[in-house]
């Protein structure tokens, strides 16, 4: 592979950055047209929700939904003169928050391996109801979020959040802890309910926080770019002056347990059968087209009660217990489709991710996702390629195996070549687009 010079070693080009993710309310504006992202209440779907969806895309959108790594579905290439009517449909199928507010509040990750009894949806339940009533949160950064996590899988680590919220299998009533990101504390609570109640305390101390920092004109940034100041209040508590306030009796600071950040080379989930539960069930580059969604909940009818939108780009279908082996409706349903899903756990495009890229995201400087998929099968198992349309990373926060780049061109495009990285880390190399094509092998030999 060619290095490109000097520069190679630097991102050439700072990307815009948001600060805010887009929702339903607050759409993101980009090449395409706008993306119009849906929370799913409980990152989940019934039938005939996803099947509006694939109406909605196909209508007003660019014909693609796209699963997102914090479990939501995004439509693509919506014309601003049709939000008013996506808007309407989607309140009248129970898709839209009331506001811009409660529907940027409830930015909670809720674990799609959940199992009848762990606690998870009485948990989530109970802090979706209090993000629904708090007027105390308002000032609380635009992307701050929450992950529950019933500890049924490793994969739920991986997902950012200001405020994690861990069962500890074993106990009896489930034991929780609430981790503020970057603390190496967390409260402990003995069931679902307190711990709500004590991530609600948490957040509510953060948001006045982040009031005072606004008064002079401050940006507070995430939760935990403040952990300095956590540990302070934290160990300066007493127990007759707990911190934070409003804290339910019973739950207390314990030290918490080191949590295993992903490598580059971490395997991610598989489609496969989820016992009780169903069937997991991939999109090449969580890319999911109107069409196919539609064949699915279609051929769903009477065998599944409804989709789960997991953070991996996956959909997992609810069909409850059942044999071991390939459903009655997988064919009707499309999952035999190579080119819609990705059913065998062997299959190369699992071990890729890429962004929108070119033309659909106006700050990439190439496209991404074709060059995604024709390198997939050059990808060894263990192994993983992001391919980036910007040092923004948006396909992947956690490390690659080899990341690409793409960088300010005036001709052929340009990649800088990241090992065991991020989109944003240094970079080894700069490769041009013919080169990657003309030796893909190489990619992956040096490694
Ligand atoms: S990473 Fe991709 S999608 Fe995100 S801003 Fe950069 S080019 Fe756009």
């Amino acid at each position: 592979m060619p290095n490109q010079g000097p520069g190679a070693r630097k991102a050439l080009h700072t990307p815009q950055v948001q600060g805010w993710c887009p929702g339903a309310w607050q759409p993101m504006a980009s090449g395409d047209g706008l993306v119009v992202r849906v929370r799913p209440p409980m990152g989940r779907l019934t039938l005939h929700q996803a099947w509006r969806l694939a109406r909605l895309a196909r209508t007003h959108g660019a014909g693609i939904l796209e699963l997102s790594s914090r479990a939501n579905v995004q439509l693509r290439g919506v014309d601003p003169a049709r939000h008013a009517a996506v808007l309407r449909a989607l309140a009248g199928c129970g898709l839209l928050d009331a506001d811009m507010q409660r529907e940027r509040l409830r930015n909670v990750v809720v674990d799609p391996l959940r199992q009848p009894g762990d606690g998870v949806e009485v948990l989530a339940t109970v802090l979706l109801q209090g993000l629904a009533e708090a007027d105390y949160l308002g000032a609380l950064p635009a992307k701050f979020g929450w992950a529950i996590d019933g500890g049924h899988s490793p994969w739920l680590q991986t997902v950012s959040a200001d405020i994690r919220m861990q069962r500890v299998p074993g106990a009896d009533p489930h034991a929780w802890r609430v981790q503020p990101e970057g603390l190496p504390w967390a409260l402990a609570a003995t069931g679902p309910v307190g711990a709500a109640a004590a991530g609600l305390a948490l957040a509510r101390w953060f948001a006045s926080h982040c009031l005072g920092q606004r008064a002079p004109g401050l940006r507070p940034g995430r939760l935990a770019s403040h952990a300095g100041e956590l540990e302070r209040l934290l160990t300066s508590a007493t127990p007759q002056s707990p911190w934070p306030a409003g804290l339910p009796a019973g739950v207390h600071w314990v030290p918490a347990r080191s949590v295993p950040r992903a490598a580059p080379q971490w395997p991610g989930p598989e489609p496969c059968f989820v016992p009780d539960i169903g069937s997991l069930v991939g999109a090449p580059l969580g890319r999911v087209p109107a069409p196919a969604l539609a064949r699915l909940v279609g051929a769903l009818r009477g065998h599944a009660s409804g989709l789960r939108v997991t953070p991996w780009r996956m959909l997992l279908i609810e069909t409850g217990a059942q044999a071991k082996g390939q459903p009655g409706f997988w064919h009707a349903a499309g999952l035999d489709t190579v080119a819609d899903w990705v059913t065998d756990p062997e299959d190369a495009r699992l071990r890729v991710s890429a962004c929108t890229g070119a033309p659909g995201c106006p700050q990439a400087q190439a496209p991404t996702q074709a060059l995604a998929l024709a390198l997939a099968p050059q990808v060894p198992p263990q192994a993983h390629l992001h391919v980036s349309g910007c040092a923004k990373g948006c396909a992947r926060q956690a490390p690659a195996t080899v990341t690409l780049r793409a960088e300010p061109t005036l001709g052929e495009p340009v990649f800088a070549l990241v090992r065991q990285g991020c989109a944003a880390d240094e970079a080894l190399d700069r490769v041009a687009l013919s080169a990657l094509q003309d030796n893909s092998g190489l990619l992956f030999e040096k490694n």
